[in-house]
């Protein structure tokens, strides 16, 4: 059959295998920092859906998951505001907070999110991300777990999105006229 979304990927940046050992290399971290702790993973979607899914069967210590959606993109652009669609059905107050992001780019969405979580009294609160775009940064954050770092392109592809399409690829490319 034909792949009907290779077609619009001009070159792959992440394969399926090096995204294995991006999710291997973090959950190492996580689980030598977070031994004994119980956290609650704070999944944002939709985009870290694959990604939180693969790390959390790489985890071997005791954690929750939750669901978290904000809205800040439309198509390429980030808009710069930010607006919670979907909050959490878990209360935070005294746990151990990780975020899990799929990418961060301009920072603005964790920058508005981490104020808004700290707010909610955590024991802890850090920032997960499959990728790092440190290019496109306009906000002061940073993430404590980096699974790798993509220069200034549009990435799609293990959840990443380009108006709803491609987050079924398993392998991260690079659009074509991106
Ligand atoms: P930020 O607020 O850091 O600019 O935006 C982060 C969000 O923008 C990510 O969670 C992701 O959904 C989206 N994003 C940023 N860069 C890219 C990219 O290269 N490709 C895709 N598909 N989404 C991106």
């Amino acid at each position: 059959m034909i792949n009907e979304l290779e077609k619009d990927i001009d070159r792959v940046l992440f394969s399926e295998e090096d995204l294995k050992a991006m999710v291997k290399k973090v959950a190492a971290e996580i689980n030598e920092d977070y031994a004994g702790k119980k956290p609650v993973l704070v999944v944002l979607l939709k985009g870290s859906v694959m990604f939180a899914a693969d790390l959390m069967r790489s985890l071997i210590i005791d954690c929750e998951i939750d669901f978290m959606k904000v809205s800040s993109y439309s198509g390429t652009q980030s808009t710069g505001v930010v607006s919670i669609v979907n909050d959490l059905k878990t209360d935070i107050s005294g746990r151990h907070v990780i975020i899990i992001e799929d990418i961060v780019d301009t920072g603005l969405t964790l920058y508005r999110l981490k104020n808004l979580l700290e707010q909610r009294g955590p024991e802890s609160l850090r920032i997960c991300t499959l990728l790092d775009k440190p290019s496109g940064r306009k906000a002061e954050v940073y993430a404590d777990y980096i699974g790798g770092v993509v220069g200034n392109e549009f990435i799609v592809g293990n959840g990443l999105d380009y108006n709803e399409k491609y987050r079924n690829l398993p392998y991260i490319g690079v659009m074509r006229n991106s």
